[in-house]
């Protein structure tokens, strides 16, 4: 059954979106780059800054035990959110990059040698992408790159065929940032795992579409980033199986992240902390944590519902331009549009609508081998938020028509 939402309700949470960009009302379609904040974030994060304010796990003063409690407790309600065994599972991080970058170094130093391999794909983000080519460069291990379908679907049996003795690691996007394409992460993990190989899963595109359970995904490491979910920039989270995090060693030095220091050796402080060094974001993760529980309150499913009937609307309302070509038509897609229009560069349609109060992103959206792959040199990407509306997609159509227009006559 169909989920519906209060949208005019959950609209007024987004302040930003009352606003008038070039005196037009704002059509904000640029959600896969960041997300609006809804005012619940805002005031977790003013709360904490207003009332309880001190650096966590260090004074023994009452404000600074409170906000650790409230950053220990958003932990654990993150660890819950994704169905994580234990908080000792979720390393706060700066975002998805540093999560990616983290495990890389670290699982890099431990365990690829000369001659190992690292398999991704071509769909991924550049976060996902030049961590592992650099560990590999490194080390002198392969970097192999998988190829996609034209339909910007992952064939498991290339993946599989890939797959070799020296394989040390797969990283895979869950939901690919310019086409749109849910990954079968499951079937992935179980391929790799029958051949004793971790896999690293890029979550930057899926947290805020989908309900994330690691232990159903059975992932070894799992990464997002607050501002894409409705949270704050600055705020992200590494989840990785224990096994694993016990086995990694620390990524940056500093304080909070020992045990003991001594002139001559360090000795490095329990999970998660041994990952967390100097003064965690902590407002911020707080404002993560707000942003969790924002989208648990609306319900993921209704979201869902919601974004991929305007998705829909869109797509019909897309197919009716000349010259239009989508980059990413898979079964399986979440509410992201990427296409391009016959003898129209990306960058003029996009500046063109902006003066209409529309915004939508143009260029490689940090996907260049993606765009190598469709030979193209980027697309216009227009990305569906929980807050977006059919009436949105008929401002950006009216927008997108003129521009077409004055753009084919020059
Ligand atoms: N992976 C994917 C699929 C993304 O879309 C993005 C952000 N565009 C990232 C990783 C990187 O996220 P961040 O910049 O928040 O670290």
């Amino acid at each position: 059954m169909k989920m519906t939402m209060d949208i005019n309700k959950i609209r007024k949470d987004f302040p930003i979106l009352e606003q008038k960009i070039y005196g037009k009302p704002l059509v904000y379609l640029d959600n896969a780059a960041t997300t609006q904040k809804p005012v619940q974030v805002m005031r977790a994060m003013d709360e904490a800054m207003e009332q309880y304010n001190a650096n966590i796990h260090r004074g023994a003063h009452f404000l600074s035990e409170k906000c650790t409690t409230v950053h220990e407790e958003t932990r654990k309600y993150v660890a819950d959110s994704i169905n994580a065994k234990s908080s000792n599972e979720i390393v706060f991080t700066r975002g998805t990059t540093e999560s990616v970058n983290l495990v890389a170094n670290t699982f890099g130093q431990e365990f690829i040698e000369e001659g190992d391999e690292i398999l991704v794909t071509k769909m991924e983000h550049h976060s996902n992408f030049v961590p592992w080519q650099m560990v590999c460069k490194q080390k002198n291990a392969a970097f192999k790159v998988v190829d996609i379908e034209d339909d910007g679907s992952l064939s498991l049996e290339k993946l599989k065929n890939a797959i070799t003795k020296k394989t040390k690691l797969i990283a895979v996007t869950m939901v690919s940032n310019v086409l749109g394409t849910i990954n079968p992460v499951k079937e992935i993990v179980n391929l790799a795992h029958q051949h004793n190989i971790p896999v690293f899963v890029d979550a930057a595109q899926a947290v805020q579409h989908m309900k994330i359970d690691v232990q159903e995904l059975d992932c070894d490491f799992l990464a997002f980033s607050g501002h894409k979910l409705y949270g704050p920039t600055g705020a992200g989270v590494l989840y990785g199986k224990e096994k694993w995090l016990e086995k990694l060693p620390p990524y940056q030095g500093g304080g909070e992240m020992i045990e003991r220091v001594t002139i001559e050796e360090t000795t490095y402080n329990e999970l998660p902390f041994k990952f967390e060094a100097g003064t965690p974001n902590y407002i911020g993760n707080i404002g993560l944590g707000a942003a969790m529980l924002y989208l648990e309150n609306i319900g993921i499913d209704k979201i869902a519902d919601h974004e991929n009937e305007v998705y829909q609307y869109a797509i019909d309302q897309l197919s009716s331009i000349d010259g239009i070509r989508f980059i990413g038509e898979a079964e399986q897609k979440i509410s992201v549009i990427s296409f391009l229009i016959d003898g129209i560069h990306p960058y003029d349609l996009g500046t063109l609508i902006d003066k209409k109060g529309i915004a939508v992103r143009t260029g490689n959206h940090c996907a260049e081998p993606l765009m190598k792959r469709f030979d193209v040199t980027g697309t216009i990407r227009a990305s569906i938020g929980l807050y977006n509306t059919k009436g949105d997609i008929d401002e950006f159509m009216a927008g997108m028509k003129k521009a077409v227009k004055i753009l084919k006559a020059s």
